[in-house]
C-alpha cells in the first residue's frame, strides 16, 4: 500500500512540481554585527563557544543588553552532513547533549530557592500524550473545528477555580493563559474595555507586567506608594483617587507582590473607593494572584477573594504554586464583561476573547491531574507546610544574624543579598537591591534549607571576614525590627 502511494506522489511531483522552486543553496552563512563572517563546524559535543568571532560577539553583546548573563553557551544548529543517515554520527551527537542536559536539569532543579516554582510533581501518566499536537486555540467554551484539543479539561479545572472564587457556572467566563502575565494583560483590558476612560491604579511594587499592560494599552497609569510590608499603601491610594473621581478607576490588586511576597489589603481597598465617592459602577479590580492565588485561601487571616465582592478578575500562575511542569495560568472574569471584549471569527468557528491565538493544550491536562490528585486539602496542606518552613527559615536567619523578614501572609522570606555572585547563581536567588529572598514553595523542605543555610553563614564568614567591610543595612527595605546591620542590632540591643 505505501510503495503504492509512494509511486502516486512522486507522478504528482514530477508533473506538477517545480524543483528548482526551492532554493539550492545552503544556510546563508551567519553575518557578525562587526562585519566578520563564521562559517565554522562547532559540533563540538558541549556547543560551547570557543574563542570564535561569533563566540565574542555574542559574549559583549549580552553583557550589554542583561548585564549579569555569563553564560556564553549555545547549542548551535548544524546542518546534517551527507553520510549522517547512514553514520549514525548526529543522532549520536544530539542524544548525547539531550544526556547532558538532562543531568545539568537535574542538578539545577535540586538548587533552586528564589523562583516561586514548585518543582515537586510526577506527571509520568501523561507522558503518553505528548505525542499530540493539543491546541485550545478560541474561547474554551465555544467548539472550534480543530479537534484535537483539551476543552474538556480545561473546563473542568476553571469550574474548579471559579468554586474556589466562589462564582457561579453560568455567570463566569475564563481560560487557561500561557502565564500569569497574560492574565494580567487579560484582567486589566477588561478593564479598560468596560471602562474605555478609566486610570490604572497599581502600586509601586505590582508586578512589572500590569505596567506593561499600561504601556501596550496607552492607558493613564496612576503609581501608588507601599507600606514597608509591600502592600499597597491605602491613604496613598486614598489621595490619588480623590483627583480623579471624574475618571473611572481600574485597580491592580496584588494577592502576593513579586519580591516580598506582600498582599494587598482587598477589603481597604474596596472601603478606600468608596470612602473616595466611587461606587462599584465607577471601578473595576483585577486581583493579580500569580504568586499567592492558590495560597491566600487556605490561610487564616488573608482578605478573602472572592466574587462576592466586587472584583471584576482574578489571576494565577498555573507553574507556581500549583506545580505544572510548564508555564500557564488561569483567568477568571464575569461573563457580563467579557461580550464587551470578544468578537466571533469564521476561520476558527470560535470566539475571540483570549489575548493569544493557539493556546497550549497539554497545560490544562497537567492543572487537571494535580488539582484531581491534590484536591483542596492537598493544597492545604502543601500551603500549611510552605508557611511552617519559610518561618523556620526566618528564625534561622535572624539567629544567625542576618536581616530578614516574613510577611505574616506569605512563604517569600526576604533577607540580605549575599553579595556573591557565584553563590546567588548556585541557588538561583532573586535579588533587587540590598534584598534576595526565598519563596519556599512544596518542594523546599527543611533539608535544604538547611544545607543552604549553612552554605550561606560560610560564605559569609569569608565575606565579612575583614571588620571593615559590613553587612549592609535593610532598614529601609524591610524595616528597623528586621534588619540586622551594625547600627540597627545596637539598637535593638540597647532597647
Ligand atoms: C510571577 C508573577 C507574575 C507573572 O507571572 P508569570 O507566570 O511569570 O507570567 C505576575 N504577578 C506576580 C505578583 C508574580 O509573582
Amino acid at each position: 500500500m505505501s510503495g503504492l502511494s509512494n509511486v502516486k506522489v512522486t507522478a504528482i511531483v514530477s508533473d506538477k512540481f517545480d524543483s528548482t522552486a526551492v532554493i539550492s543553496e545552503a544556510l546563508p552563512s551567519v553575518t557578525v554585527l562587526n562585519g566578520g563572517t563564521v562559517n565554522g563546524d562547532s559540533r563540538d559535543g558541549g556547543g560551547e563557544f570557543r574563542n570564535g568571532v561569533l563566540g565574542e560577539c555574542r559574549e559583549k553583546k549580552r553583557e550589554i543588553v542583561l548585564g549579569k548573563n555569563v553564560h556564553a553557551r549555545c547549542l548551535e544548529v548544524t546542518e546534517p552532513d551527507a553520510d549522517d543517515e547512514w553514520t549514525g554520527d548526529k543522532e549520536a551527537y544530539m542524544a548525547s547533549v539531550l544526556a547532558r542536559y538532562r543531568k545539568t536539569l537535574v542538578e539545577r532543579t535540586n538548587h533552586h530557592l528564589g523562583y516561586p516554582y514548585n518543582l515537586d510533581f510526577d506527571y509520568g501518566d501523561l507522558a503518553q500524550l505528548q505525542h499530540f499536537s493539543i491546541n485550545n486555540l478560541g474561547d474554551p467554551f465555544i467548539q472550534s473545528n480543530y479537534g484535537v484539543h483539551s476543552r474538556q479539561f480545561e473546563v473542568g479545572v476553571l469550574d474548579w477555580f471559579a468554586r474556589l472564587w466562589e462564582i457561579e457556572k453560568n455567570e463566569y467566563w475564563g481560560y487557561i493563559t500561557n502565564c500569569g502575565t497574560e492574565g494580567n494583560l487579560h484582567g486589566i483590558l477588561v478593564g479598560r474595555e468596560v471602562f474605555p476612560d478609566g486610570i490604572l491604579y497599581a502600586s509601586r511594587e505590582s508586578h512589572y507586567s500590569v505596567y506593561k499592560a499600561a504601556r501596550m494599552y496607552r492607558m493613564e497609569c496612576v503609581k501608588v506608594g507601599t507600606l514597608v510590608t509591600g502592600e499597597i499603601d491605602c491613604a496613598d491610594f486614598k489621595s490619588k483617587l480623590l483627583p480623579n473621581k471624574d475618571k473611572p478607576a481600574i485597580i491592580n490588586v496584588n494577592i502576593g507582590t513579586t519580591v516580598k511576597g506582600a498582599v494587598d489589603d482587598l477589603d481597604l481597598v474596596i472601603q478606600t473607593l468608596e470612602e473616595c465617592g466611587f461606587s462599584p459602577d465607577r471601578f473595576y479590580i483585577h486581583c493579580d494572584g500569580a504568586l499567592f492565588g492558590l495560597m491566600m485561601p487556605f490561610v487564616k487571616r488573608a482578605p478573602k477573594v472572592t466574587f462576592k465582592k466586587p472584583i471584576g478578575s482574578v489571576s494565577v500562575s498555573g507553574h507556581k504554586l500549583v506545580g505544572c511542569p510548564m508555564p500557564c495560568g488561569v483567568q477568571i472574569t464575569r461573563l457580563e464583561h467579557i461580550n464587551a471584549l470578544s468578537r466571533n471569527v469564521e476561520y476558527l468557528a470560535s470566539r475571540d476573547a483570549t489575548i493569544m491565538g493557539s493556546r497550549n493544550g497539554h497545560a490544562p491536562i497537567f492543572l487537571w491531574y494535580t488539582l484531581n490528585r491534590k484536591g483542596f486539602k492537598g493544597f492545604q496542606k502543601e500551603v500549611q507546610k510552605c508557611l511552617r518552613n519559610a518561618h523556620y527559615l526566618k528564625d534561622r536567619l535572624r539567629e544567625a544574624g542576618i536581616s530578614a523578614m516574613l510577611n505574616e501572609l506569605s512563604s517569600t522570606v526576604v533577607f540580605e543579598r549575599p553579595w556573591n555572585e557565584d553563590f546567588v547563581r548556585h541557588w538561583q536567588l532573586a535579588c533587587e537591591g540590598n534584598m534576595a529572598h526565598v519563596v519556599v514553595m512544596p518542594n523546599v523542605t527543611i533539608e535544604k534549607l538547611d544545607y543552604f543555610l549553612n552554605e550561606l553563614v560560610k560564605m559569609r564568614l569569608v565575606l565579612y571576614q575583614d571588620e571593615k567591610v559590613q553587612p549592609p543595612c535593610l532598614a529601609a527595605d524591610i524595616g528597623n525590627e528586621n534588619c540586622a546591620c551594625l547600627l540597627h542590632k545596637q539598637s535593638i540591643s540597647v532597647n
